[in-house]
C-alpha cells in the first residue's frame, strides 16, 4: 500500500540549481493520496475543538480548504502582500534571499478562536512563524501546525516547537 510520501514527486534543480523540489501536485491529483493525506493531517486533532483552519499561500489553501470542509469550520487564507482586497495586518519574514510579507484580513479571526494552521511543507519555519504571529496578533490561538512534509535539516520544527507550537508532519525528506 502506498504511503503519503510515495505520492510525492521530487524535481531536481527547481526553482534553482541544487534544490530538490518536493512536488505535492502528484499527491493532490491522486484520489487515494489526497484523501489519506487529509485524514492523516487531521488524525492528532480528533476530538479537539477547532474554530477555524488557516492555510498559507498557496498549497496550504488546497489542504486547508479540504480540512475545513471535513471539520465543518471556516477557512482563512494568509496571503503574500497585495492579494487580499480588504483591510489587512502584515507580517514580515525572512526568505533564503531577502524578505517577504504575509497578510491576513484583520477581521478574519476573532479573539479566543482556536486555529489549525496548515501548509504543505515545513523548511526553515519562517513562513509558518509569520502565520503564527498574524494569528496571535488577532488574539486567536494556534492549537496545531500541520504539514505534509518536514525537512528536519532546515530546523523549522525546532523553531516552531521553541515557540510552544504543536507540530505535526506526515513525512520527512533529508
Ligand atoms: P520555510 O518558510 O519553512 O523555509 O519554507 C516553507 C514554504 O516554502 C512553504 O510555504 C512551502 O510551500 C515552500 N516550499 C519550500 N520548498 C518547497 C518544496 O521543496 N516543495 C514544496 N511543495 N514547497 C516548498
Amino acid at each position: 500500500m502506498k504511503t503519503v510520501q510515495d505520492y510525492i514527486r521530487t524535481i531536481p534543480d527547481f526553482p534553482h540549481e541544487g534544490i530538490m523540489f518536493r512536488d505535492v501536485t502528484t499527491l493532490f491529483s491522486d484520489a487515494r493520496g489526497f484523501r489519506i493525506a487529509i485524514d492523516q493531517l487531521l488524525h492528532p486533532y480528533a476530538g479537539q475543538p477547532i474554530d477555524k483552519v488557516v492555510g498559507l499561500e498557496a498549497r496550504g489553501f488546497i489542504l486547508g480548504g479540504a480540512i475545513a470542509h471535513q471539520l465543518s469550520v471556516g477557512f482563512v487564507p494568509i496571503r503574500k502582500k497585495g492579494k487580499l482586497p480588504g483591510k489587512t495586518i502584515e507580517q514580515d519574514y525572512t526568505l533564503e534571499y531577502g524578505q517577504a510579507t504575509m497578510e491576513v484580513h484583520d477581521d478574519a479571526l476573532q479573539a479566543g478562536e482556536k486555529v489549525l494552521l496548515v501548509d504543505d511543507l515545513l523548511a526553515t519555519g519562517g513562513t509558518a512563524e509569520a502565520g503564527i504571529k498574524l494569528i496571535e496578533r488577532m488574539g486567536a490561538e494556534v492549537i496545531g501546525c500541520a504539514f505534509i512534509i518536514d525537512l528536519p535539516d532546515l530546523g523549522g520544527r525546532k523553531k516552531l516547537e521553541s515557540l510552544g507550537m504543536n507540530v505535526h508532519a506526515l513525512c520527512q525528506f533529508e
